[in-house]
């Protein structure tokens, strides 16, 4: 086994097993973004022409059509952010879709609100009915494996998919931007998961894990996903917060002012899964602390120094005290004994084989690609 390394740079460490460093002790990732992403994006700068034809297309797509582009709010920084560009800046006229799994806390959804109601938007919120919600994520908790989110991140998915069709809008536009999130959640902390947008995948582990039957839930595959909306329909995901310049603290100050936005403690806080998840459940039970990525982002663009995240990084996520009340209330929620909550906690790291329909769709995407029918790209 390698010994433990923490980047000179940034501060990821080898708790991502994909992660190497150079000669310097700088990992690849580091390199990554300073060879060739970090010219490309230009802190958001000199896009204005793409961004401005971005628009043109968009619009022009929607007209005569209530809506121009489709945008997914959870609340958090990003996507609360895009909104307010997209409407007060960019003019355009989405369709904005909540998804609430039942673990929304009070907070994110006062922010959501008071974002819509000053943009004088309608937001489409849909709630899932939560018994099956909490029957499929105890499966998924009974996995042992680390993306147990896979149920409200499929939702998600899956409600993008079904409203691009239904709506008929070309447009998704997706908050993902390199300026927070250019250093990801190393793939190799999720080894044993499947995709989160395949319906084979997520079936498969409710199957293996106390046959949980869906009636309501919907689901999405990934070949629909994928290729099929994609490449055939011609729905292009784009992310237009890598076209303009901005910074975390930026964001921030733009929505507390504008809308009386509450900051959370932490990037995902908004959902009382997630936070539990992220804040205490994979640092306590497999040593991933997502924020040496979400750190690790803000250091390579400027934002943070490293001495600054080490000195974070020092203080876990959550105090004892909101640890064990969360425990608690998730326990509660997912209506089983705190002793179960911790069995699953102290499941074996071995897991079992799940199907999944990956292979099949990267194949397909190749021989189209192949083929030169590629209309976009959709990660
Ligand atoms: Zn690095």
């Amino acid at each position: 086994m390698n010994k433990y390394q923490v980047c000179t740079r940034c501060v990821m460490d080898s708790s991502d097993t994909k992660l190497f460093f150079d000669s310097e002790g700088v990992c690849n990732r580091c390199r990554e973004y300073e060879n060739r992403i970090e010219k490309e994006w230009n802190h958001g700068y000199g896009h204005e022409k793409e961004l401005n034809h971005l628009l043109t297309e968009i619009k022009a797509s929607g007209k005569g059509k209530t809506y121009d582009c489709i945008i997914g709010l959870s609340g958090g920084l990003d996507s609360s952010y895009m909104l307010h560009l997209a409407v007060k800046e960019w003019g355009l006229r989405p369709y904005v879709f909540h998804i609430n799994a039942g673990w929304n806390l009070p907070v994110a959804e006062q922010n959501i609100r008071k974002i819509c109601d000053k943009l004088g938007v309608e937001l489409h919120a849909e709630q899932l009915d939560f018994d099956e919600m909490r029957h499929m994520q105890l499966a998924f908790f009974k996995t042992g494996l680390a993306g147990l989110d896979a149920p409200q991140d499929h939702a998600f998915i899956a409600q993008i998919d079904r409203l691009s069709e239904k709506l008929g809008v070309k447009y998704i536009l997706n908050g993902y931007n390199i300026c927070t999130e250019i250093v990801a959640n190393p793939s190799s902390w999720y080894v044993g998961s499947g995709p989160t947008g395949d319906k084979t995948y997520i079936k498969d582990v409710l199957k293996q894990h106390g046959r949980v039957k869906t009636k309501k839930y919907i689901y999405t595959t990934g070949f629909r996903h994928k290729f099929w909306l994609p490449y055939i329909k011609g729905i292009k995901t784009i992310q237009p917060l890598n076209y303009v310049p901005f910074t975390k603290q930026s964001m921030l100050n733009c929505l507390v002012e504008e809308y009386g936005y509450t900051p959370y403690k932490q990037k995902h806080f908004e959902d009382m899964l997630t936070k539990f998840l992220e804040g205490w459940w994979l640092p306590k039970r497999f040593d991933f602390d997502i924020r040496k990525a979400q750190l690790s982002s803000l250091i390579l663009t400027g934002q943070m120094t490293r001495e600054e995240a080490l000195q974070i990084l020092k203080t876990p996520p959550l105090t004892d005290a909101e640890a064990k009340n969360l425990f608690s209330e998730i326990a509660e929620k997912l209506q089983i004994s705190e002793e179960e909550l911790q069995q699953y906690f102290e499941l074996p790291k071995v897991y079992r084989k799940y199907k999944n329909n990956a292979k099949a769709f990267r194949v397909g995407i190749k021989i189209y690609t192949f083929l030169g029918l590629d209309k976009r790209i959709r990660q």
